[in-house]
């Protein structure tokens, strides 16, 4: 193993080595040649001109079946194996058993290593784990490029361009090097000459893991619970007798502490994107992080690994608090996750700072290397890793055909949104954090109309002060220079868990105690807002909505709470807002059919058309299967939203739109060409949707949309797609 032979004389030795001291006829490596394609690399007992020429596909035959499942076959009678693939190019059909076991390091599989012989034999657990043991290491020396030959297969790891597909959780285009937000252990040992004093390291190394831990423990204090139980997770692992004795059972059998670490480590991993259960995901996640840390204390290899942030970072992680995320700020061009989800909070405050966010981009971790080209490519959820030229080109004419559309955008910046009919539309912007506020200048936004308030106490570890709160909202009261704000009051449950608060276990949270329910029933919080709110705009215009009303009551509710926080101020005596005006979401379909006393008591009403859409079409809005099945332009969908502009018509009482799609140039112009004349959105929004506005006949549009649904069309799309590539 140690020898420095180049790489194809070195897998020939090793092949030949297993097969002599296993005593079977044939043992075989293959590796991958590109994401779904395993090449045989090196053979003993096969036909040798079937070397580097026989080739799997991922799943194909026994060998790619290993590679695909990640778990061993094991058969005395291959040929009877329902996978079982015949290649007459390597002469195998002579033999009858097979063992085959992944090549993989941290959960990446890497190649398959087989074995195979004559006689009908069944290979006994110790051979198996043997081998297991075998390909661990040879993992680890891919890995460290000990393999590197002729042809793809033996390229150099970290070399080849690679194209990842995720999920977008933020749209955008980005270019830069990459910034590992945990910078990688790197193993240059994988086996150990004297497995006794090997043992001995990896039980020093566990003790002052223990010892860390407890320590860490110590100094988390009684107040914050969940980071505790993170902690006591910890310590539990750490004290895991199962975890240290297969760890010594493995450096015993010739491996080093660190490679007997990484081999639980990848097994956990493999085992961590199966499991479905998110509360064993996070539990074997933990471990990882342990894993990690122990890895850290064998190698010496720390945090900082002297490695400089490049000036144009593309964040890449396993995945990332929001606190972290909001550390880095704006400095990140690009972010990439390997877990995280399109409704965590990171990817709202990634979102908040229209950083490109990719989720879900599986191998992004162990495939970059800092320092690394690689595109973001937000729009289509892709992730070019050290992409080739031709790709790298296309990705910055794209850029750049987006810098040259923004330039277009601000010259029309401070424009009224007029139709060509004559129709002026609000646009309004969505906002949430401090480091939104100067898009309001930036964008044209004539003003805040959702401010999520809950955001601020997401990205806290502990409930903010109402002091701390009443200066925030002083400040974007400030920061907003007159232009009207929408505070909504916390909009919590669900999806938007808060680190402080005790989590209810719930069957179905986004139906479940949420949102203004909360603040009713334990209105402490929703009081200490309202008190902050009053005393942040106090002089001035002040603006308020209720989230996620469901029925009339709860809307009166709410606003007696407003009055008794008035009545409080007053009675101590302190400046109100100059005017106040309240406010409701509607976001269930049930408030549509309100009596009409409602519409006339309520302020204003704002469409969230997120949560509408998902409890009218009954599809989670975080789910993606059923995420985009049914379109926004859907008939049934436009004529509820018609439905809800005609009440607030006939009550006179201002209504406006504040979902994603009013961020969607096609969707915001058919809204408001149902009547909608205020629409709120992502900034970036702004100046796509006004320039759609601007060069568009709203009555013209409203015609199509009636036609097609006389004609009984199930979405108006089509047709108001014609109408515009036919006007262009
Ligand atoms: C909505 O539901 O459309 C909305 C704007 O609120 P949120 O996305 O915060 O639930
Ligand atoms: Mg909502």
């Amino acid at each position: 193993m140690a020898s420095e032979d180049a790489g194809q004389t070195r897998l020939d030795m090793i092949t030949h080595l297993i097969a002599d001291s296993m005593g079977t006829e044939v043992c075989s490596v293959y590796l991958f040649r590109d994401e779904d394609t395993l090449e045989l690399c090196a053979t003993e007992g096969l036909q040798a001109e079937a070397v580097h020429k026989t080739r799997m596909r991922l799943g194909e035959g026994l060998v790619g079946r290993v590679a695909r499942t990640g778990s061993a076959v094991n058969t005395p009678n291959a040929p009877a194996e329902p996978n079982f693939r015949y290649m007459p190019e390597t002469g195998e059909e002579r033999y009858s058993s097979f063992l085959g076991i992944p090549i993989q390091r941290l959960g990446q599989v890497l190649g398959v290593l087989v074995v195979q012989s004559l006689d009908a034999r069944v290979f006994s657990a110790d051979e198996v784990y043997g081998l297991e043991v075998v390909a661990m290491v040879l993992a680890e020396m891919t890995e460290l490029g000990a393999f590197v030959g002729e042809g793809a297969a033996l390229t150099r790891p970290h070399q080849q361009s690679v194209m990842m597909r995720g999920t977008t959780a933020q749209e955008g285009a980005a270019e830069g090097h990459v910034w590992l937000h945990e910078p990688r252990v790197v193993v240059t040992n994988p086996v150990a000459e004297d497995p006794v004093k090997e043992v001995e390291r990896l039980r020093a190394a566990v003790e002052r893991l223990r010892g860390d831990v407890d320590r860490m423990l110590e100094m988390a204090g009684a107040s914050d619970k969940d980071h505790r139980q993170v902690l006591e997770t910890y310590r539990m692992f750490a004290n895991s007798k199962g975890w240290i004795r297969r760890m010594e059972e493995d450096v015993s059998r010739g491996l080093s502490a660190e490679a007997a670490v990484e081999k639980e480590q990848s097994e956990a991993r493999t085992r961590m994107l199966r499991v479905a259960d998110a509360y064993l995901r996070e539990r074997l996640s933990d471990l990882d992080d342990l894993s990690n840390r122990l890895l850290r204390l064998l190698t010496g290899q720390g945090q900082k690994t002297g490695a400089e942030m490049p000036g144009d970072p593309i964040l890449v992680a396993r995945n990332i608090g929001p606190g972290e995320l909001l550390e880095y700020g704006r400095t990140l061009r690009g972010i990439v996750l390997e877990d995280g989800s399109v409704g965590s909070h990171a990817a709202v405050i990634a979102r908040a700072l229209a950083i490109p966010l990719i989720v879900h981009a599986k191998r992004a971790t162990t495939e970059a290397l800092n320092g690394d080209l690689i595109l973001v490519d937000g729009d289509q959820g892709q992730v070019h890793l050290r992409p080739d030229d031709t790709v790298a080109s296309a990705f910055r004419d794209k850029i750049a055909m987006q810098a040259q559309a923004q330039k277009r955008y601000a010259s029309i910046r401070e424009e009224p949104a007029v139709s060509r009919d004559g129709a002026r539309v609000h646009l309004m912007m969505n906002a949430g954090l401090m480091a939104d506020l100067p898009s309001l200048e930036g964008s044209g936004a004539e003003g805040v109309g959702l401010f999520r308030t809950e955001l601020q106490f997401l990205v806290r570890n502990q409930m903010p002060k109402r002091s701390e709160l009443s200066a925030l909202y002083a400040r974007v009261l400030e920061a907003a220079g007159g232009r009207k704000v929408v505070f909504r009051t916390l909009d919590i449950g669900s999806d938007k868990v808060l680190p402080y608060m005790k989590a209810t276990d719930e069957p179905n949270p986004a139906l479940g105690w949420r949102a203004i329910r909360v603040g009713l029933d334990k209105p402490g919080v929703l009081r200490m807002q309202l008190q902050a709110l009053l005393r942040a705009a106090a002089g001035k215009p002040l603006t308020i909505m209720f989230p996620f009303v469901a029925q009339f009551e709860e809307y009166r509710a709410a606003c007696a709470e407003v009055d008794k926080a008035i009545a409080r101020e007053e009675r101590l005596g302190h400046p109100l807002p100059e005017t106040l005006d309240v406010g409701a979401m509607l976001e269930t379909p049930s408030l549509a059919f309100a009596p009409k006393k409602f519409f006339d008591e309520v302020g204003f009403l704002s469409i969230g058309g997120n949560d509408l859409k998902q409890f009218f079409f009954a599809a989670d809005r975080e789910n993606e299967r059923v995420r985009r099945r049914y379109d926004t332009l859907n008939v049934s969908f436009l004529g509820l939203i018609e439905q809800i502009v005609k009440r607030c018509e006939e009550s006179d009482t201002p209504l406006s739109f504040c979902g994603e799609d009013a961020g969607r140039p096609v969707e915001a112009l058919c809204l408001a060409a149902i009547g909608l004349r205020t629409l709120s959105m992502r900034p970036a929004s702004i100046g796509p949707v006004k320039s759609l506005l601007l060069r568009s006949d709203l009555e013209q549009v409203a015609d199509i949309i009636a036609e097609a649904r006389e004609q009984g069309e199930q979405s108006v799309r089509p047709a108001v797609m014609k109408y515009l590539r036919d006007s262009e």
